[in-house]
């Protein structure tokens, strides 16, 4: 179709514009290299049940954000969790509980994604490689050398450093991603073969490797509840990007332990998964970048608030840019 518009990954900011354009009346096609949506709200599964891999949970400040996750919520595709919080230093735990509302995608993080992608076409385990303009049309190419197109307009909704090759014919926005670092971090899954001897649901570490560390099970609509998930700081992944998996997910495993100054369970199952781009190193408040005169855009969390709310923000307003357009 002449006005149909490409979107490059399907995070929370492409669907975002997706859902925004197909609502307007736009033809949209959803690409991601991934079999399925989500992107980094991600939710990992195993024979012992699913982890929350990426997006631990989120908050909601902004209007518009507030009134969208309502309708999520009546849905059923998100619900609220209410963790007993704490915080762990170097002198030990501390209680931490607060008065802030906190979601997650239910039973699993990838309940949201699906459920938002509805009957949108979502071409999956799909990386493209190539951004082709012709006759004022974009062609795409994938890493297989399938084409795909003509589209009117392209949205790149993918972390920076992987839209830096994408944005080639727009120079300007191709600095922008270029500026815009982008840390790692590891996550581990565990499931114990008991549960931990503890009372806490999650905590905010501020000593060691850890960053976070959750009782997975005490999401709603989470069934075991041996299941936990471990985050490292920004800075240990760095100075571990090379280590192997398994060698990680020990050595998170050990720094549970004296974070929760307990003994642990065996465990049965011990999977470490590196996010070479988890996060912005530093948040911008671009909202998304335009270059109308070719019809190219980017959005996502790196352009918006480092956190899933901007993300869903930054996609919204790519799509008014591309609507600006038609
Ligand atoms: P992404 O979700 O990264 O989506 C981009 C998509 O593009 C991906 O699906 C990818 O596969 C695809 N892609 C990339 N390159 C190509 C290509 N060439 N061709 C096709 N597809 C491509 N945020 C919170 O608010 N709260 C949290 O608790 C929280 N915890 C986090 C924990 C971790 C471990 C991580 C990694 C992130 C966390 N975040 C959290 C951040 C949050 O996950 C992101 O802000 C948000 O999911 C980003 O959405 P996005 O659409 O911008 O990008
Ligand atoms: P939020 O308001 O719950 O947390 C924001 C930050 O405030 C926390 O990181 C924590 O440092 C602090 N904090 C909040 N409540 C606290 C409490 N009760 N006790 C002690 N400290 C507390 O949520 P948000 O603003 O929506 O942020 C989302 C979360 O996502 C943050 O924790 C952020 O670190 C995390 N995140 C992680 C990654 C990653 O790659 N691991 C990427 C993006 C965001």
């Amino acid at each position: 179709l002449p006005s149909s518009v490409a979107i490059i990954g399907a995070g929370m900011a492409g669907i975002s514009a997706a859902r925004q354009l197909h609502e307007a009346g736009v033809t949209v096609e959803l690409f991601d290299k991934s079999r399925g949506t989500g992107g980094r709200m991600s939710s990992k599964r195993t024979e012992y049940g699913e982890f929350d891999i990426g997006t631990q949970y989120f908050t909601a400040r902004h209007n518009a954000f507030c009134s969208e996750l309502e309708s999520w919520r009546e849905q059923g595709w998100v619900a609220r969790w209410q963790p007993r919080l704490c915080r762990i230093d170097e002198h030990g735990i501390h209680p931490s509980e607060d008065e802030q509302h906190r979601y997650v995608g239910s039973p699993r993080m990838t309940a949201l994604s699906r459920g938002l992608l509805g009957g949108l076409t979502l071409h999956g385990s799909v990386r493209i490689t190539q951004l082709d303009r012709h006759d004022q049309e974009w062609i795409l190419t994938d890493s297989d050398g399938n084409r795909y197109g003509p589209f009117i307009q392209v949205v790149v909704a993918t972390p920076a450093p992987q839209a830096i090759p994408l944005l080639a014919a727009a120079p300007q926005l191709a600095r922008a991603a270029e500026q815009a670092a982008m840390e790692p971090g590891w996550a581990v899954s565990i499931s114990f073969s008991e549960p931990v001897a503890t009372t806490i649901d999650a905590a905010f570490v501020r000593s060691g490797p850890l960053d976070w560390i959750c009782a997975n099970h005490s999401k709603p609509g989470r069934a075991e509840n041996c299941n936990w998930v471990l985050q490292s700081t920004p800075e240990w992944a760095a100075a571990h990007l090379d280590t192997p998996a398994a060698e990680v997910a020990k050595l998170l495993l050990q720094a549970l332990g004296k974070a929760l100054q307990t003994a642990l369970p065996a465990t049965r199952l011990l999977q470490a998964h590196r996010w070479l781009y988890a996060r912005p190193a530093q948040t911008s408040d671009w909202g998304a970048l335009a270059a109308p005169d070719i019809g190219l855009y980017a959005c996502g969390d790196w352009c918006l608030g480092g956190r899933l709310e901007g993300a869903w923000l930054s996609g919204q307003q790519a799509a008014q840019a591309v609507l600006g357009q038609l």
